[in-house]
């Protein structure tokens, strides 16, 4: 059978599955975890604080505010939001001491009352758009016979933000969200957005349900409406990128555009939902936001954008890890770099030991991820097969005799853009045996660094797992 996204996050230690070889984590391993809810393991550790940070400084470097608000609330806040009325079935309460608390299903409410707290403090210093970025643990109830690995659960984190923006600079502002889900998807995730890959769904209100199933006037309908449609012209005609307008999907809220990725497999298509754009004028009423703002910017109306440009960091690494078979990105792969000592049998095998565990120690040492992999020199393929389907180091560095003698080491760092490994021959450097190694990783991590200012690295010993 073909393996899915389960069976390569369990192959590289991302996450924790049953595991008929313990008690405890047998069968009834669901029983303690809870279904829907994903245990993240050691490489899954990695995956998520190098991502977060990543997430983090690109969204500070685009002036948005970076928060992290509690998973829990008093229910009152839910009550005030709207959603104890209108997704209450999908939401956790719990009393405690006579109190009604839910688990956060959303982060817009505390997201809002962040920004009334600025507006207080500061008044008309605090510039708008106002932008409010959170990697938001949130928990939604799904019914149990629909949950599915990391695609459908009922914990995960998205990458949520929220735009507070006046009419003016609305369409400005979306057109600016489509640009950074298209340079996160290309440097980090190697993923083409481009007419070819991606479409946009603009989900309109049936204007004979507003009122009914779509909230507001309609007047406030048509002019967001309008605003998305213009934004989604632009990206159009900018990036030849198709957009369909779909009457009545809209959320009853408010109007949306999804970026929508094509995926081909074998003769049929997929569709891949990146990021989406929805438009809100329901909450602003709800928390008496116009009055604030006219109070202290003058100005008659806004508009709450909410916006995801990968969804939840779960769902997505799943659909990641279907679409590529496993290879995650150089910076989030949890084993960066396998350095395969091949031995001959004779005496320089020491010579050769010693020299890939200092490698290891120094890629280490710089915050890669490394280990070093035994191997004989006829046994050598079947060792690489079994990386390659299993753990799946990002780079495969080759050390034997030959590269000792010639000076010369052979790294195999996987290509995306490719879907196959590269060859490179590396200077074995008689000082510093890594130093062109680590050279690689700063190559493979530029396109980070262009995104974000810098490449974070948690270094790790990765031995064990090769
Ligand atoms: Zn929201």
């Amino acid at each position: 059978m073909e393996k899915n996204h389960i069976d390569f996050a369990y192959e590289q230690d991302l996450i924790v599955r049953p595991d008929s070889r313990v008690p405890i984590l047998d069968r009834e391993f669901g029983h303690y975890t809870g279904a829907g809810v994903p245990l993240f393991s050691i490489g899954g550790g990695y995956y998520r604080y190098t991502l977060i940070d990543i997430l983090a400084r690109f969204h500070a470097r685009r002036g948005y505010h970076i928060v992290e608000t509690p998973i829990i609330a008093s229910s009152s806040l839910y009550k005030l939001s709207g959603h104890l009325d209108f997704y209450r079935q999908n939401m956790y309460l719990f009393k405690i001491e006579d109190h009604d608390f839910a688990i956060k299903p959303m982060n817009c409410p505390y997201h809002i009352l962040l920004f009334m707290h600025e507006l207080a403090r500061h008044r008309n210093k605090v510039r708008l758009p106002f932008k409010i970025f959170e990697a938001g643990r949130v928990h939604r109830y799904e019914p149990s016979g629909s949950l599915y690995g990391l695609l459908r659960v009922r914990g995960f984190t998205q990458d949520d933000a929220h735009i507070i923006t006046p009419e003016e600079n609305a369409v400005e502002s979306v057109y600016n969200v489509f640009e950074e889900m298209r340079e996160l998807m290309e440097k980090l995730f190697h993923l083409n957005v481009s007419g070819e890959t991606v479409y946009l769904r603009l989900s309109l209100s049936d204007r004979e349900l507003i009122g009914k199933d779509f909230m507001g006037s309609h007047e406030e309908w048509s002019k967001s409406e309008n605003i998305l449609e213009q934004a989604a012209k632009m990206i159009s005609e900018k990036y030849n990128i198709a957009y369909y307008k779909e009457k009545g999907e809209a959320a009853f809220y408010g109007p949306k555009i999804d970026i929508v990725m094509k995926i081909r497999e074998g003769e049929a298509e997929k569709e891949w939902q990146l990021g989406t754009i929805q438009f809100d004028f329901n909450l602003p009423r709800r928390f008496r936001l116009y009055d604030l703002v006219k109070e202290v910017y003058g100005y008659d109306t806004l508009f709450i954008i909410h916006r995801a440009l990968m969804g939840s960091l779960e769902r997505f690494l799943g659909v990641y890890l279907d679409y590529y078979k496993g290879r995650l990105p150089f910076i989030l792969a949890p084993v960066q770099f396998a350095i395969l000592a091949i031995r001959k049998g004779t005496d320089i095998d020491a010579e050769i030991e010693s020299l890939a565990y200092r490698i290891k120690q120094e890629l280490i040492d710089e915050g890669f991820r490394a280990g070093v992999v035994l191997a004989s020199k006829t046994g050598l393929s079947k060792e690489v097969r079994r990386l390659e389907s299993t753990v799946k180091p990002s780079v495969l560095v080759y050390l034997g005799e030959k590269e000792i003698q010639t000076k010369t080491l052979m790294a195999r760092p996987y290509i995306h853009s490719e879907r196959k490994r590269s060859s490179i021959k590396i200077p074995l450097d008689q000082e510093y045996p890594a130093k062109h190694v680590i050279e690689l990783g700063n190559k493979l991590e530029s396109a980070v660094r262009e995104l974000v200012g810098y490449a974070p690295r948690i270094p790790g010993d990765m031995e064990y797992m090769l």
